[in-house]
């Protein structure tokens, strides 16, 4: 059934860990990704049948060998030297149907050599937070990992209190992370780096295996990805929460849903996590952490680059200045379809910014700000100007907004609007709407749980009934809405 093959333990001797899944007392499957399954090419009636055994480390999938990942990270700019898969055990790689090569990971399958003083445990309500984060931000089209599936394991976790335990199966384009070269850079592991380098390029970037300098032409790649899903996340108002370098992929894949959140007004300095004191992850922080974080990766690179640290300084470190011109042309990529322009104007960056000012001054929903835009496109101006407010400068950019829309091309105005509600969400992961479903879930009801995945499976399209799934929360829910990290 899986055909599995193993390249990271065949090529990357001595970068891992092998590891046994731990056998649960008593695993049910509790959601079953059949969507993801199909694109895995596996036998979705077998998986309802035999996943819960081989989804949870009951049994092992032949062809599967086990094993644990090293990597170091910077958690809150701190280097962590020693990390690695602390809970999560990698079963094996498959080739999707369309060729690409996707890691097959359950996270919560018990220690490992990485554990340290942890259990290696998960409980299901931040497994199945995970489930459906990664499947709304799959539906906005956002690189993510994404879950196969949820086992409950039918055993408590002992947390602040006992809780439900579950294991989930994690597809990722890869689990290479910046921390990944930081282990083996902080070792000064010239061997194994240079492995690395080869086995990240053949997997993520093979454009760039003949390159001359591939070191370079990797950072190069990386930094236009992470780039790129800053921009994605910046547009739908996603707030990852824990933005440490272990958890930022090389293949551009948001991963690692814990703490994360959406946000409902527009606030660049929103934090949810409990964890966050200093608000270091906030919201309008991430694209100069992804910054920060590449700067780590371009460290750890720099013996793969030239043997003379300064010549590696100086090819890397103009490839590292660059991001933030990517990072400007990405969002404005990403912004837009949003405002339902076509046309690149050089004003397009004081028009982002300026809508941005206005929204987080009225804190306006981020998610339905975009949606009223387009309402004002079909005659209906007031929607928007009372969430931007009566101002005369929120008057003064919907004027110029609408100008800019109108001499961007000839088709009409319906037309234009209806595009822009293409790519501006009425679904997103409300907060109280997951608390409800995790809630529901543990006390036995997936109810919710889907009626949410059945929203995130096509957030643009409105579904009869649901109207009230587009809503924030009440800004008292919000103000005391604190995420935690689910370990
Ligand atoms: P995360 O917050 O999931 O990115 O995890 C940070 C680090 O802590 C990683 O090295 C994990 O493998 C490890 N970790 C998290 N939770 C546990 C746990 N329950 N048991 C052992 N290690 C853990
Ligand atoms: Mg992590």
């Amino acid at each position: 059934m899986f055909a599995f093959e193993n390249t990271y333990a065949r090529d990357l001797e001595g970068l891992y860990a092998h590891a046994t899944p731990r056998v649960p007392a008593e695993p049910s499957l509790v959601l079953l990704n059949t969507e993801l399954a199909a694109e895995l090419r596996l036998d979705a009636a077998t998986l309802q049948e035999r996943g819960a055994a081989w989804l949870s480390g009951a049994e092992l999938p032949e062809g599967s060998r086990p094993i644990a990942q090293a990597y170091a990270g910077h958690q809150f700019g701190h280097l962590n030297p020693y990390m690695g898969d602390g809970r999560a055990v990698l079963l094996g790689e498959l080739l999707d149907r369309d060729g690409h090569r996707r890691d097959v990971q359950l996270k919560g399958a018990g220690r490992t050599p990485f554990s340290r003083g942890g259990d290696g445990k998960a409980a299901l309500g931040p497994m199945l937070r995970e489930y459906l984060m990664g499947e709304a931000m799959h539906g906005l089209g956002i690189p993510t990992t994404r879950a196969l599936s949820v086992v409950a394991t039918g055993e408590p976790v002992y947390r602040e209190t006992p809780l439900p335990g579950a294991v989930l199966a994690r597809v990722a384009a890869s689990h290479l992370r910046v921390g990944t070269f930081e282990f083996f850079a902080i070792r000064r592991d010239q061997e194994s780096l240079t492995r690395l380098l080869g086995y990240t390029l053949r997997r993520h970037y093979p454009q760039h295996l003949e390159d001359p300098a591939p070191a370079v032409a990797l950072f190069r790649a990386v930094r236009d990805a992470t780039a790129r899903l800053a921009a994605q996340w910046m547009s739908v108002g996603f707030i990852h929460g824990v933005l440490n370098t272990d958890n930022t992929t090389l293949s551009g894949e948001t991963i690692d849903y814990g703490p994360c959140a959406f946000l409902d007004a527009h606030i660049p300095s929103t934090v949810f996590s409990s964890i966050d004191r200093a608000g270091r992850y906030a919201y309008g922080n991430q694209p100069g952490i992804l910054h920060w974080n590449l700067s780590r990766f371009a460290r750890a690179l720099l013996s793969l680059v030239h043997e003379d640290p300064e010549a590696a300084v100086g090819a890397l470190q103009p490839e590292l200045d660059a991001y933030l011109d990517v990072y400007t042309a990405e969002r404005l990529a990403a912004m837009r379809p949003k405002l339902g322009l076509h046309r690149v104007e050089a004003e397009d960056e004081a028009l982002v910014d300026a809508l941005e000012t206005l929204m987080e001054e009225a804190g306006a929903d981020h998610t339905l700000t975009f949606r009223h835009l387009s309402d004002h496109l079909r005659g209906t101006p007031g929607r928007v100007q009372h969430v931007l407010g009566e101002g005369a400068r929120a008057t003064e950019w919907l004027r110029l907004w609408r100008a800019r829309v109108e001499a961007d091309d000839d088709r009409p105005l319906e037309e234009r609007a209806d595009a822009m509600d293409r790519v501006n969400p009425l679904y997103i992961p409300r907060n109280h709407r997951i608390e409800a479903a995790l809630e529901a879930a543990e006390g036995g009801d997936f109810g919710p749980t889907h009626t949410l995945l059945g929203l995130f499976s096509d957030p643009y399209s409105p579904q009869d009934g649901r109207e009230e799934y587009s809503l924030p929360a009440t800004p008292e829910f919000t103000s005391c809405y604190r995420t935690f990290c689910g370990t």
